[in-house]
């Protein structure tokens, strides 16, 4: 029976594992410190967990949050309730869930550091700290900071931002989202099961301007750090161009996650890619010959959720940084949702996963003359109310 070695426990290399092993696959996971508290926000999207409800309905604690409070500089804050709720866990208990999963399904899992990789015939010898395993073909779901250089994506500088943040704990019922001036990026507040994550990402900033921007919010917000522990990792957010030119796999091996670039790069969002990955490479993996899967694969990929990701990328600097009325894309995004309801609708959708960046633009075309009739229709209501308090 064929061996497959997925390098990496985390949500790709878990959920790539779990159906190769449930196919009847020999199938190991190798990671050097399998559950852990990965640096995360740990949300998940409705578009995740309905496409794999398994991811809402177990046992592992977990909150559903619904109301969100948005806010960016000159606009205030506008709060939402969504109308489907984000499910946000420690990343300790959704990793572990996830390798729960593929044990029970038949993968073996071994605690081990991958250090190299070496052709081995067809196959593989995998080094790892205590010796060598040989496998026929390789999951590569190694994350973000993939240390094995000949497989998986190729980041350039422009290709990443850093994420970073708190672990603090205290509790609140809502999610906040602020934006911030000239930062293709946001600090979020997520309440998790026993604590909040609280946490900034940002391109093109370094991590102490990062870090400054983020204790300022704390400061204000009354968000202590007293007892909070710090975070930090890299968060893929691949250009246009990196998608392009993704080194997605090659001869016996197959990339999934972080460690293949799939994070969106608006949202920040990777769970579910991780996941869809995973899920997309082990049926390329039983499926496919052996001198068809990678090109098989990038095209799944490409298909599925590469070409909208592809064109979010090429969104992201002008939705967090542009100007539209006068005034900075986020600020005027929270003026329109305080006076359109259609406008919200639209925003729903995309903070549940289920909007594609590809039709965007299209719908809100469609719904111009809508959401311009709202805003005129609230902004004539106010003055009304207002002149009617004065007189
Ligand atoms: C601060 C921050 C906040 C985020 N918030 C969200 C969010 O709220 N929602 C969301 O959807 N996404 C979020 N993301 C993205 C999300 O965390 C990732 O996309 C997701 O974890 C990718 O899963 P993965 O399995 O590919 O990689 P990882 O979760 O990074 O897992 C990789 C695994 O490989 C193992 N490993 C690495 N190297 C080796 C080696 N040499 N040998 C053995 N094992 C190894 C590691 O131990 C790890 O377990 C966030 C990311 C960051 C950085």
């Amino acid at each position: 029976m064929k061996t497959i070695a997925v390098l990496g426990g985390g949500p790709a290399g878990a959920s790539a594992a779990e159906r190769l092993a449930r196919a009847g696959l020999k199938t190991i996971i190798l990671d050097e410190k399998l559950a852990w508290e990965k640096p995360c926000g740990g949300g998940i999207t409705y578009k995740a967990y309905s496409q794999y409800p398994y991811l809402i309905e177990n046992d592992t604690p977990k909150k559903l949050v619904t109301d969100t409070l948005l806010a960016a500089p000159k606009s205030g804050e506008f709060k939402m309730a969504l109308h489907r709720p984000l499910v946000i866990y420690s990343r300790l208990d959704l990793n572990g869930m996830l390798l729960r999963r593929a044990e029970a399904a038949g993968a073996e899992i071994e605690k081990e550091r991958v250090l190299g990789l070496e052709r081995n015939g067809d196959g593989w010898r995998i080094r790892t700290r205590t010796g060598r395993i040989d496998a026929d073909y390789c999951v590569i779901a190694t994350g973000a900071r993939n240390p094995l250089r000949e497989v998986g994506t190729q980041y350039t500088a422009q290709d990443t931002m850093y994420a970073l943040g708190y672990w603090v704990p205290s509790d609140q019922a809502h999610i906040d989202i602020q934006f911030l001036p000239n930062l293709e990026g946001y600090i979020w507040v997520f309440p998790r099961a026993g604590h909040l994550s609280v946490g900034i990402c940002g391109k093109s900033e370094s991590a102490q301007c990062l870090r400054t921007r983020l204790e300022r919010y704390m400061d204000e917000k009354g968000l202590c750090r007293k007892q909070a522990k710090f975070y930090g990792h890299m968060l893929p957010a691949l250009e246009s161009r990196g998608w392009r030119n993704n080194r997605l796999a090659g001869e016996g091996w197959i990339a999934v996650g972080d460690a293949g670039g799939m994070v969106d790069p608006i949202t920040g969002e990777g769970l579910y890619y991780a996941v869809r990955s995973g899920d997309l490479a082990s049926q390329v993996v039983l499926s496919e010959e052996p001198a068809e899967k990678a090109e098989r694969y990038r095209q799944m990929i490409s298909r599925d959720f590469g070409m909208d990701l592809t064109y979010g990328a090429g969104l992201a600097k002008r939705l967090f940084c542009g100007a539209i009325f006068f005034g900075a894309v986020p600020s005027r995004m929270i003026d329109f949702m305080k006076r359109s309801p259609k406008f919200c609708e639209i925003m729903q959708d995309l903070f549940a996963g289920t909007q594609p960046y590809l039709e965007l633009k299209n719908r809100l075309l469609r719904n111009v003359n809508t959401t311009l009739h709202e805003i005129l229709m609230s902004f004539l209501f106010r003055k009304l109310i207002l002149s009617e308090t004065r007189s």
